[in-house]
Order: structure tokens, then C-alpha cells, then sequence
């Protein structure tokens, strides 16, 4: 028995630890995860840190906390180990600094001494010439005497990639053939004048040495991908590599203002997020629709679902606009499909402090299950749990001034003293009695049910906008509602 067996498909994600996680960071993640899922292939998790100014564990430990939350496993990385330990680059120095003596012995890259007020001159130099102003290859051949001049003048030299002359194509998988001509793409440094390898080094050498087959990346990588092509060719011929991987490049997101959004953006922190009782799978349905979708007329779907289809030639090469609006509404939808077991399980940490106005005694686990129901139809976001149920567990509702003003009217200390009267001789356990108390009292007051029950919201939650407001009163009860219609009552005519 034989099949054709195409290459298994090996992808990574590999975040460098600086700053928090970020929604751009995220969006990778997640498109290689579901690429990898969808093609059965392995996600290898890759912590980029050789840069120990900027990197650092906090953001480490950011980092893997935030892919647990998202609920993404890996097969190869941090925590799990696999076949080409270590994970972080940090621990794996001696890789290339090997590499990139192995290059230079080949003449595939080369000791570079110019100062950086030289370089900067020759660029500006050849700016005003109209000459490309890249590196121009001042050290690619220098003889033993120039070297031993610049070396007897203390010059650190860095070490730097020669770029072949010749101009680079390669099919991307989501924007199809690009070409780089040599005079847009210099050499480049790869090895700091300290020693310290680059970025441009590192990343390819380790999606080399780990068999990297797909690297999807965001757009703003594209200018690395035809260096990074050339050191793939020199490391094949190294026999360090075996092939060039296949490049897809994911599209910008445009923040506000049409602005890409930065990792700097309050909005783009994942933490936000998090703290705001975004559920995962809302924020990654999402963020799935930056630059892929499922279906024209379906906004809507699981994780599951996305791997299903999810194909990298669907990604569309335009920038995708973050709309928080429409993030905030996927997630209402994505709350909704909760059951309400999960549901309540899942609201926990906003019914306590720090985000819990009330004292932990006072709150009340039968009131809590009686209101869940009628919570998880309206949240959008899981924190906004605390004000919709704090008039249950708090001594007094909650003061909001702007509600008062609003509900306040003139004339509203008589309808609320007609809605107390019907209330009092109501049936409590009916929401539908309580209703036609309050419709009752507002047709005394030539008022319809909207504006005749705002006085009373407003009295018993403290806000004007909240949970249905009859079931909200049937839950609360009898007693306590209406000793807030007469302390609201109170106040009025104080
Ligand atoms: N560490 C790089 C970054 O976070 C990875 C880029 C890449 O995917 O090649 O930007
Ligand atoms: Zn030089």
C-alpha cells in the first residue's frame, strides 16, 4: 500500500517577550494554529528573546498565560519541549553563533567595519545622488590590509549577510508572486559588533533547523522575507536547511483613525480584553475576521469550525479594520450561546473584589442563580455583570447621578407614590403582576410603561438602563423594593 504523502505541515509562532500580549500577536497566533489544526500539522511555539535589553520574563510568562487563556495548545515549544529543544532563542546561542561563522567561512557573509556616522553619510550621500541608499557594500572585499587598518583603529566589526545579486521572487500564499530587485535589498547585519546574532539571523536559522514548511506572518515582515530567502539558499547549500519554506504574509489592522494599529494602542493589549470579561472564544471568532472569513452571511461560529474551513489562500491581502463595536457584539453573541451553568461560572471573578461593590457576606447565591438567566441575554462583556446585579447585593442602590436626573422628573414623586401604592397589593412572585402595577400608576399619570417605570428603575437598581426591570423587582423582593421607592420618595421631597 502507498499514498502520495505531501510534506506534513510545519508552521510556528514566534513572539518575541516585550511589552504584553497584543491583539496583532494574537491574530498570528491564531492563524497559524488553525492552519496547523486544519492540515494536521505541528505548531511549534518559539520565544524569540535574544534581544535581553527589550525582552523579559514578566512578558514571558505574559506570553504563555495568554496562550493557555486562548486556549491554544502547541505541540512543540515552552512547557511541552520536542525535537529541536531548546525553544527560546536565548538558550541557543551556540547554534548560531556556529551559523554565522560557518557563513562567513563560506564567504557567505562577511566582517563589516564602517562606523554608523559612515554609513550615514554615505547614505545621505547617495540619496542626494538619487542612488539606491542602502548598505553599498564598502566591506564586502576588503583586503588583509584594510582589515588590519580598521582593526588597529579598535573598529568592532558587525558581521554582514551578502545578498546575492539577483532578484528574488516567491509566491506568497495570500498575496501571490512578489519580486524584489537586488538594489532594494542589501546586505544586512546579522551579528552585532558585540557579538549578539539578529533577528535576521536567528529567525531563519531556527525555521531551518526546526523545519519550518509555512511561515505566516504579519505584513509587516515583508521585507525581511527576500533576506531571509537568500540566507535559506546559502543555508541549503550549507546543508544546514533543506528547503525554503512557503511565506504568507497576514494583512495590517487598521486601528482608529485608519491608523495601523500599534502594539502601543490601549486597544490592541490583550489584557484589556481579559479584564473586561471578553470570553476567548468571542475575541478569536473576531479576530478571525481580520482578514478571513467563513462565510459571507455568517459573522458567528466556533473555533472548531474556523479550523474546518479555514484555507490560507482565503486571507484577503487588504488592511482589516478592528471595530471594537463589532468585537463587543460577536462576544454578546458568543456569551449567549453559554449554557447557564457556564455562564454563571464564567462571571465568578466580576461578583468579587476588587471589581464587587458590595461586601462578600452580602452577597446572595439564590438571587445570583435567579438573575443569571436574564443577565446572559444582554451582557456584551462579562464585567458589565457587576453593575447589572449590584442593586441585588448592595445595602442601597448604587448613586448615579446622571440616572437620577434623568428618570427624575417633575411629577415623578407622585407616580412613584401611585407605583408604590399598586405595588404594595401586588403579587410578588408574578413579574407580569408587578408590570401591570406600574402600567396601572403610569395611566394615572397619563404616562406610558416606558416612562412610567424609569422613576421606578431608577429607585430600586439606581440606573436607567439594567436587567428587565419586573423580574429584576421579583427578585430583589417585596420588602426591600419598596423601602427604596419610599427612600427615593424621601429624597424627592426633601
Ligand atoms: N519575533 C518576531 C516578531 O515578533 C517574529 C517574526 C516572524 O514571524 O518572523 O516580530
Ligand atoms: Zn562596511
Amino acid at each position: 500500500m502507498s499514498s502520495v504523502a505531501s510534506a506534513p505541515v510545519r508552521v510556528r509562532f514566534c513572539p518575541s517577550p516585550t511589552g504584553n500580549p497584543h491583539v496583532g500577536l494574537v491574530r498570528t497566533a491564531l492563524f497559524n494554529w488553525a492552519f496547523a489544526k486544519h492540515n494536521q500539522g505541528t505548531l511549534v511555539f518559539r520565544i524569540e528573546d535574544t534581544d535581553a535589553a527589550r525582552d523579559s520574563e514578566e512578558s514571558y510568562g505574559q506570553l504563555l498565560d495568554a496562550m493557555r487563556w486562548l486556549g491554544f495548545d502547541w505541540d512543540e515549544g515552552p512547557e511541552v519541549g520536542g525535537p529541536h529543544a531548546p525553544y527560546r532563542q536565548s538558550q541557543r546561542m551556540d547554534i548560531y553563533k556556529d551559523v554565522a561563522q560557518k557563513l562567513q567561512d563560506a564567504g557567505r557573509a562577511y566582517h563589516c567595519y564602517c562606523s554608523t556616522a559612515e554609513l550615514d553619510a554615505r547614505r545621505d550621500a547617495a540619496r542626494a545622488a538619487g542612488r539606491p541608499s542602502g548598505y553599498d557594500g564598502h566591506c564586502r572585499d576588503l583586503s588583509a590590509e584594510q582589515v588590519e587598518a580598521y582593526k588597529a583603529e579598535g573598529r568592532t566589526p558587525i558581521v554582514r549577510f551578502r545578498m546575492p545579486d539577483e532578484t528574488i521572487t516567491f509566491t506568497d500564499l495570500v498575496r501571490g508572486e512578489l519580486t524584489f530587485t537586488p538594489e532594494n535589498v542589501p546586505d544586512y547585519g546579522i551579528v552585532r559588533a558585540n557579538g549578539a546574532p539578529l533577528y535576521t539571523l536567528v529567525n531563519p536559522v531556527d525555521d531551518a533547523l526546526m523545519e519550518i514548511t509555512h511561515v505566516l506572518r504579519g505584513e509587516d515582515l515583508l521585507s525581511s522575507t527576500p533576506r531571509q530567502i537568500a540566507l535559506y539558499k546559502a543555508l541549503i547549500d550549507l546543508g544546514i536547511a533543506k528547503e525554503i519554506p512557503s511565506f504568507g504574509h497576514l494583512p495590517y489592522v487598521m486601528g482608529e483613525g485608519n491608523k495601523k494599529l500599534s502594539k502601543r494602542d490601549p486597544e490592541s493589549s490583550l489584557n484589556l480584553y481579559r479584564e473586561r470579561g471578553f470570553l476567548p472564544e468571542g475575541l478569536l471568532n473576531y479576530l478571525s475576521l481580520l482578514g478571513w472569513s467563513l462565510a459571507a452571511d455568517r459573522d458567528v461560529f466556533s473555533i472548531d469550525e474556523m479550523v474546518a474551513a479555514f484555507e490560507i489562500s482565503d486571507v484577503n491581502p487588504n488592511p482589516a479594520r478592528f471595530d471594537l463595536k463589532k468585537c463587543e457584539a460577536i462576544n454578546g453573541d458568543h456569551i449567549r450561546l453559554l449554557d447557564v451553568k457556564d455562564f454563571t461560572e464564567r462571571c465568578a471573578p466580576w461578583l468579587k473584589a476588587p471589581f464587587a461593590p458590595w461586601a462578600p457576606e452580602d452577597f446572595d447565591e439564590a438571587k445570583w442563580q435567579a438573575v443569571a438567566p436574564h443577565a446572559q441575554t444582554r451582557l456584551k462583556v462579562l464585567s458589565e455583570i457587576t453593575d447589572n446585579v449590584d442593586f441585588l447585593f448592595l445595602a442601597e442602590p448604587a448613586e448615579d447621578e446622571a440616572s437620577w436626573v434623568k428618570a427624575m422628573k417633575e411629577g415623578s414623586d407622585a407616580l412613584l407614590r401611585t407605583a408604590r401604592e399598586k405595588l404594595e397589593s401586588a403579587d410578588w412572585s408574578s413579574p407580569e403582576s408587578l408590570k401591570e402595577a406600574v402600567l396601572a400608576a403610569g395611566e394615572t399619570h397619563g404616562l406610558k410603561l416606558g416612562k412610567a417605570q424609569a422613576p421606578v428603575r431608577v429607585a430600586v437598581t439606581g440606573r436607567t438602563i439594567g436587567l428587565p426591570l419586573f423580574e429584576s423587582l421579583e427578585i430583589l423582593g417585596k420588602e426591600k423594593s419598596l423601602a427604596r421607592i419610599d427612600a427615593a420618595l424621601a429624597k424627592l421631597t426633601a
